[in-house]
């Protein structure tokens, strides 16, 4: 009944489906190729400042608070959040600024002042209208591994993609609603989180704005990395195997080579690395499927000398030009001109991140992926517009950096093995969404599965979390194993005058 089960990688999605599956009593090993567990979620230091090296934004707490319940737990006792409000500071190009925040009372005020009431009004039903898109279709739409004809072509089904327009544009949809372009760039950005174009993507993504204006931002002391290391920790306890500094070189459902030689066997092998990447070089499938990949992301992560009081912990600044912006990343592929990026110092919500005196100013640029080839004059122009846009409106000064480090989209592609550097895996776009998303079991192996950002149901820690759900229910669907607890075996481990009990 026990099972033995090689996970490859250690990133949220690998860490999860280990706590899970520790948590049955199975056996568990997880290779990692890094030296850090978290995969994008780890932690990036720069002299005395500490930095969330990937993700900064904790929204949809649903999926986190299920695996620790899963697992008997209750996530307050392994991480302590704290809401972030206002959620974030946006700077638009004219000089304008709102702030964003989960009060629909304190939201529409904000809109009032930046454009008017007869704008503002138009809020509360917008964000009622999303909650109901967001209820409907994470239950039906993205907790699920389509593997029922009623999952897909239901009456219910057709019903809710009727009822909410979800297939219909994003943009165009939110544009009917506001007049003011940015309005329509406020309720429409998030979709970037997906490294996708809000232009290019469906009406039901309008549920990532719902996530952060109906449910906020929230932030875990010690920063995102955090919630890597509790769920490391807890599948530990539970008896998983976690090796750091071992890449694969190969997997097949029954075994895990690692670039030194060794090879162990399993019941079935989970790849967490990112799928594009396991279909080419760990599976070395001969005609790979090929995907439209997300954007990448230019990340520097700076110790500043000095106070940015501008700055909250979140910040968004658009650039001129939104819809050029977004052709630049998801059209034919090239570097923005005024980029839109964001700044974070988490240093806001927990000053103990930087040394008095100093902030640890994190910057995200989006840019396009390796089908654009990176270049130094890419990346030196990127970085000094984006620093000038940050001395004219929040009193930046380069001088002040007295340590910076920098992650571009080779570096995510040699890191951690992202495909073509996108940093956000495969595109969320409508044909690799929902039920066309690539399914949690390879095609080629039955006992080998997929888990993690560029499978179903998608990017984001949260969904990522819901991917180790699935992947669950799918072994279980599957027979790999039961639906309950097995007892470990410790009979090879008892001492001799207790080998009574074996009888
Ligand atoms: C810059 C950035 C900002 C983001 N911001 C947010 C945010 O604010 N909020 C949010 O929810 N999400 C955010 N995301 C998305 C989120 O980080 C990801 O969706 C999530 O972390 C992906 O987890 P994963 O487990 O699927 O994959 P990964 O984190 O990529 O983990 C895969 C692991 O596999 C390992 N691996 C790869 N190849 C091998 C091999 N051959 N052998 C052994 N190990 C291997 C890698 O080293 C890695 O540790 C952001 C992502 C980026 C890049």
């Amino acid at each position: 009944m026990r099972k033995r089960f090689v996970i490859v990688g250690a990133g949220v999605g690998g860490l999860a489906t280990a706590l899970r599956l520790a948590h049955r009593g199975h056996e568990v090993i997880v290779l990692e190729k890094t030296g850090e567990v978290g995969g994008r979620n780890r932690s990036q230091t720069v002299n005395q400042c500490e930095f969330d090296g990937g993700p900064s934004l904790m929204m949809m707490l649903d999926p986190f608070r299920k695996l620790f319940e899963d697992v008997g737990e209750r996530m307050e006792d392994h991480l302590q959040i704290s809401l972030c409000d206002p959620s974030y500071r946006v700077f638009f190009r004219d000089g304008s600024q709102i702030e964003g925040t989960p009060n629909i009372a304190r939201m529409v005020d904000q809109i009032t002042k930046l454009c008017g009431a007869h704008e503002a009004e138009k809020y509360p039903k917008l964000i009622g209208d999303l909650g109901e898109l967001y209820r409907e279709s994470i239950p039906n739409f993205v907790r699920t591994n389509y593997l029922k004809a009623r999952e897909i072509v239901a009456p219910g089904q057709l019903w809710r993609v009727i009822k909410h327009g979800m297939l219909s544009n994003l943009y165009k949809k939110i544009e009917k609603r506001f007049d003011d372009p940015r309005l329509r760039m406020l309720f429409t950005f998030q979709t970037m989180y997906l490294g996708l174009s809000p232009f290019r993507a469906p009406f039901v993504y309008g549920t990532l704005t719902y996530m952060e204006y109906g449910e906020g931002i929230w932030y875990p002391q010690g920063g995102l990395p955090a919630i890597s290391g509790a769920i490391a920790q807890l599948a530990m306890d539970r008896g998983a195997e976690i090796r750091l500094n071992c890449p694969v070189a190969r997997i097949s459902g029954k075994e895990a080579e690692l670039e030194s030689g060794e090879v162990i066997t399993a019941d079935a092998v989970i790849s967490n690395a990112d799928l594009p990447y396991t279909q080419r070089r760990l599976e070395k499938q001969p005609t790979p499927p090929k995907y439209r990949n997300s954007c990448s992301a230019f990340v520097l992560y700076l110790d500043y000398e000095g106070s940015l009081p501008k700055l909250l912990h979140h910040n968004v600044f658009f650039g001129r030009d939104y819809r050029d912006n977004l052709e630049a990343l998801f059209g034919e592929p090239r570097m923005p001109d005024d980029p839109a990026f964001y700044a974070c110092i988490s240093k806001r919500s927990e000053p103990g991140r930087a040394p008095t005196g100093h902030e640890n100013l994190f910057l995200l640029i989006p840019c396009p992926n390796l089908e654009c080839p990176w270049t130094e004059t890419a990346q030196e122009s990127l970085k000094s517009q984006v620093f000038q846009r940050l001395a004219d409106e929040v009193g930046f000064d380069p001088s002040r950096i007295r340590g910076m480090e920098m992650r571009t989209p080779e570096d995510w592609s040699r890191e951690l093995n992202l495909h073509q550097g996108a940093a956000f895996g495969i595109s969320a776009d409508l044909f690799q969404s929902a039920f066309f998303r690539p399914k949690n079991r390879s095609l080629f192996d039955k006992n080998l599965y997929y888990v993690g950002a560029s499978t179903a149901p998608g990017n984001g820690l949260p969904m990522v979390l819901i991917s180790a759900e699935l992947l669950e229910k799918r072994l279980i669907h599957d027979k790999v194993m039961t639906d309950g607890y097995v007892m470990p075996d410790f009979s090879e481990n008892l001492p001799e005058e207790a080998s009574w009990t074996r009888e």
